[in-house]
């Protein structure tokens, strides 16, 4: 590969992200005017989505939701091998924002990232055991 290739391949490289950030750009100003159509509204988000997702966000762990239930009324729990699964979310950190993060709900974990568990307390009014018995 020549110099001249390099140079060749920087220049394509460049015009594809800038012809991707204009339809970002573009895609927010036409949000931004309450114009577009329900249908039209959702390819205008996927397109703002996705550009955020690779530019402005940086992916750090997996959180793994699971719930554990008390029941008011009899005091049971849910035992910790039968906790049922709540969702899966991705936290990441914005990259030019200090101290600023979210978590997006995702359906699979597909990168490398850690992944932590958390159990997220329930308090119902009943339960199995109380209302069976
Ligand atoms: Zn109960």
């Amino acid at each position: 590969m020549t110099d001249f290739d390099d140079l060749n391949s920087l220049l394509s490289e460049a015009k594809t992200l800038s012809a991707e950030r204009a339809r970002y750009e573009g895609a927010k100003q036409r949000l931004a005017s309450q114009r577009a159509n329900p249908n039209e509204k959702i390819d205008l988000l996927n397109t703002v989505k996705k550009w955020e997702e690779i530019h402005e966000w940086e992916p750090q762990e997996y959180i793994l939701y699971f719930t554990k239930q008390h029941c008011r009324n009899c005091g049971a729990e849910t035992a910790d091998e039968a906790l049922p699964f709540s969702r899966l979310m991705l936290a990441s950190r914005h990259k030019r924002l200090a101290n600023t993060s979210r978590q997006a709900r995702v359906e699979t974990m597909e990168m490398s990232l850690p992944a932590m568990m958390v159990v997220e307390g329930q308090e119902v009014p009943f339960c199995i055991q109380c209302v069976g018995e």
